[in-house]
């Protein structure tokens, strides 16, 4: 019962049984709002329902949504292969109301799948509130039978989700496992929170707000119901692991990354890294993206770079993501048929980057560590030369954070951007004084477009050029 097609199976038959409508997880890139990079959580689908401006034939509904998290409001990419439960492609599992049950009722449904169709046990769950929703931890107490240090509250933006900086949101409750002693970490809203032990598994979102602009909020028609249970962490609990990298897909994966590579795992943060970001990649290309060097395409050549330099770490002399994606296609491909329909094209775009990125990895590599080798836990590297490494060795801005992360170096992004803008400024200055206007507004915006360097306005927040 603890594999993830048995834990999707059991979340959508018990919500179908108490009558949603199972609806199919909608593609990565979300069709009905371009403001949101990637589909973030199993609510995105269904944002103008919340909202009102769209119908449905049902008021209840329940899905495993296809997730990616490398980009805007929920960004993991950097939490990736550092920590025990994030992932940059995941599977939310998730009940909705339209308008039709709240807040009592979704904590019975969760409260009831997870004691008795899951079979957790009872004294090891503990949940967080918002602060000021003083009914969650009232209906809390009554449903589950907890006492008062089992209900945490939470006054910060972690109990009050929200999809973007637009969209509906509300107050929400999460649902956490004590994982045991053993593991080191704290409770939620405590400074060990990060630790591995209290493991995050359902948050239940209270929907009852439209955020419609930064620091204007309306009310929703209906006060309504959205939760997001990550399948991989609940596949994690039930198979008695401590991270979602030890559960039998990544056990897998991680197998043939050893296999393909000749270099054990031994707890290497490379071969979850590599794991996790074949799975983005795959995912995101089977949706329509390819790597490009703006937008969406962007963040998955970040992505594949990211996971490619992982892979020279580990001595790859030639390309080997592909090699990998047999066993991903064999593991996945039964539940999500797209990986099949795009496994030739997935294959030759995986390879095609990282030949053409090999080229200048090397390289890159090594001016880097030249670059750091007078430096010490805390400095920063200088912005000139993390735009050299962008612009010259093709370098993403975070790959070159990641690289130097394991020494605890950082990267002077301000000093980045201003030469990225000197750059930007001194090719402009050469053009000018051709006297043909029209022709050097086209060719600048073509070459911020297309070009090597047209990625601009890098910041660490946003770093994908699409508006969140
Ligand atoms: P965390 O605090 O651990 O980063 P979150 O609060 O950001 O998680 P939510 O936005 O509440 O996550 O998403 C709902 C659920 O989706 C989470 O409770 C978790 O089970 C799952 N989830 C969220 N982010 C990830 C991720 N990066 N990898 C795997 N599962 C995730
Ligand atoms: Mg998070
Ligand atoms: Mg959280
Ligand atoms: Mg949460």
């Amino acid at each position: 019962m603890s594999g993830v097609n048995d834990i999707r199976s059991t979340f959508l038959d018990y919500f179908k049984k108490n009558g949603h409508e199972v609806v199919d997880s909608s593609p990565l890139v979300p069709r009905n709002d371009p403001t949101l990079m990637f589909t973030n959580a199993g609510m995105v689908q269904f944002k103008n329902v919340f909202t009102g401006l769209e119908k449905r034939p049902y008021s209840t509904a329940t899905t495993s949504q296809k997730c990616v998290r490398a980009g805007g409001k929920h960004n993991d990419l950097d939490n990736v292969g550092y920590t025990a439960r994030h992932l940059t492609f995941f599977e939310m599992l998730g009940n909705f109301s339209f308008g039709d049950y709240f807040k009592e009722q979704a904590i019975e449904f969760a409260w009831k799948l997870v004691t008795e169709g899951f079979d957790l046990p009872k004294d090891r769950l503990l949940v967080t509130v918002y602060s000021e929703d003083e009914e969650a931890a009232t209906l809390w107490k009554k449903i589950a039978g907890f006492s008062d240090d089992k209900i945490i509250r939470i006054p910060t933006s972690d109990n009050f989700w929200q999809m973007g900086d637009t969209g509906p949101c509300g107050p929400c409750s999460e649902i956490f496992i004590d994982q045991g002693e053993n593991v080191w970490g704290g409770p939620p809203g405590s400074p060990e929170e990060d630790g591995d032990r209290f493991l995050e598994f359902w948050n239940l979102v209270f929907m009852q707000f439209e955020q419609t602009a930064p620091g204007e909020r309306s009310l929703l028609p209906r006060p309504s119901i959205d939760t997001g249970m990550g399948l991989e962490r609940m596949a994690c609990v039930l198979q008695g692991k401590q991270s979602v990298f030890d559960t039998d897909l990544f056990r897998t994966l991680i197998g043939t990354i050893e296999d393909v590579m000749g270099v054990k795992a031994e707890g290497s943060a490379s071969h979850r890294v590599i794991a996790d970001h074949l799975r983005s990649s795959a995912f995101l290309i089977a949706d329509g993206v390819l790597p490009s060097n703006e937008g969406r395409g962007y963040v998955l050549r970040r992505i594949m770079r990211r996971a490619m330099r992982h892979a020279e770490l580990l001595g790859a002399k030639e390309p080997v993501m592909y090699k990998l994606l047999p066993t991903l296609v064999q593991e996945m491909g039964r539940a999500y048929p797209e990986l099949v329909r795009a496994e030739a094209l997935t294959s030759e775009t995986l390879k095609l980057e990282e030949t053409r990125f090999r080229k200048t990895l090397e390289r890159g590599l090594s001016l880097l560590s030249d670059a750091t080798t007078d430096l010490d836990k805390g400095d920063m590297l200088d912005g000139e030369t993390a735009f050299k490494l962008y612009d010259t060795y093709g370098f993403p801005l975070d790959l070159t954070q990641d690289a130097l992360r394991a020494r605890e170096i950082g990267v002077d992004i301000a000093g980045f951007t201003d030469a990225m803008e000197r750059q930007k400024a001194e090719a402009r200055s050469h053009w000018a004084g051709s006297g043909d206007k029209a022709t050097e507004t086209i060719w600048f915006e073509l070459k911020e477009k297309f070009g090597a360097t047209e990625f601009l306005g890098y910041d660490t927040e946003n770093a994908e050029g699409v508006v969140q």
